[in-house]
């Protein structure tokens, strides 16, 4: 209640220090945040989720200081790097985790600290917090523009490519149960499919080159899990000399997925808006660094949580959203080649 959000803000003030930096204690009070974020090939993290959370963290709490880190895919060093910030005295680990399921040792030795865990953007068993998007939404939404697509083409079957994301990711779970809650009933056939280690662009290229003799024939759409995967999907279509490029899907509004649905290369792509999922996290973790309690509008798996709403992006309205909301100005994605 707004009580609690009051009290969460007040705490959480407090908590930040004062602005008088000549206390007893010397140096700043601020509290130390960390984020961990899980990879660099998705250029969300770094050029959103990254920039976005430390705007915000300064908005909502002046002296809080962030430790970042990026763990390029690697859990095991995505553990000594939440290892690295409890040393450094974190109050909060904000952890999006390459492996869900060996995120619960951080939970267990954050926990052991009395340092809370907010769940970004993939869950976590046992986290304080979660912020994500409703993630099989994106997995529903994503099939559903395939089939769309292909109707309004007058193809009613055919073979279709289906490229998941990493098994270790708990969303890449989510993304294929709602893909094939659409697709295994959508009267087309799935004849190839592919759980992307990493979810390495590189692996869904090689795993797509390695298909197209056995199903290019009859191949009448790709659905991959994300903007990186569609990449290499359309690179080992092209490769392949596969004439006209069946329609591919993706996630994350990277500027190149924008590029290929102008260019029709790409039939679709998620626009997932960080900034929100961002800010939801940076709150979060002022009020639970200052002990209070995080606002939340549902409940994940008896985690409070806020999950956002995942929106389908083709060429009829990246207007009416990554443009509209300032991701990308009309020039960026209209540069000359
Ligand atoms: C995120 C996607 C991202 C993928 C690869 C998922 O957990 O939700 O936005 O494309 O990981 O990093």
């Amino acid at each position: 209640g707004l009580g609690i959000a009051v009290t969460a803000v007040a705490l959480s003030l407090a908590a930040c220090g004062s602005d008088d930096k000549s206390d007893a204690g010397g140096s700043k009070s601020g509290n130390k945040i960390a984020l961990l974020l899980p990879e660099s090939k998705t250029t969300r993290y770094e050029s959103l989720d990254r920039p976005l959370f430390t705007a915000a963290l300064k908005t909502d709490c002046a002296d809080c200081e962030l430790i970042y880190s990026n763990a390029d895919q690697d859990a095991a060093k995505q553990q000594q790097q939440a290892e690295a910030a409890l040393t450094q005295g974190a109050k909060v680990l904000v952890l999006d985790p390459v492996d869900g399921k060996a995120a619960a040792a951080v939970v267990a030795a954050a926990k052991a600290q009395n340092v809370p865990v907010i769940a970004y953007d993939r869950f976590i068993d046992g986290a304080n917090y979660y912020v994500s998007f409703d993630n099989e939404t994106v997995g529903k939404l994503q099939a559903q523009t395939l089939v769309d697509t292909l109707k309004a083409a007058g193809k009613t079957t055919g073979n279709l490519a289906v490229i998941n994301g990493s098994p270790t990711d708990p969303n890449a779970a989510d993304f294929k149960k709602g893909a094939h809650s659409v697709l295994d009933s959508s009267g087309y056939k799935v004849a190839a499919e592919f759980d992307t280690p990493d979810w390495s662009p590189d692996k869904a290229q090689a795993w797509m080159e390695g298909q197209l003799s056995a199903i290019k024939n009859g191949l009448v759409g790709v659905y991959a899990a994300n903007d990186g995967t569609a990449g290499g999907a359309i690179a080992a279509l092209k490769g392949g000399g596969v004439k006209p490029l069946p329609p591919v899907t993706g996630q994350d509004s990277e500027l190149a997925a924008i590029q290929r649905i102008v260019a029709g290369d790409q039939a679709m792509t998620i626009y997932k808006a960080v900034k929100p999922q961002a800010e939801a996290a940076a709150k979060a973790a002022v009020a639970l660094a200052g002990g209070g309690k995080a606002d939340s509008t549902s409940d994940f798996k008896g985690v409070p949580a806020t999950i956002l709403d995942p929106i389908a992006v083709t060429k009829a309205n990246i207007n009416d959203t990554v443009v509209k909301d300032g991701i990308y100005k009309v020039t960026d994605i209209c540069t000359a080649s």
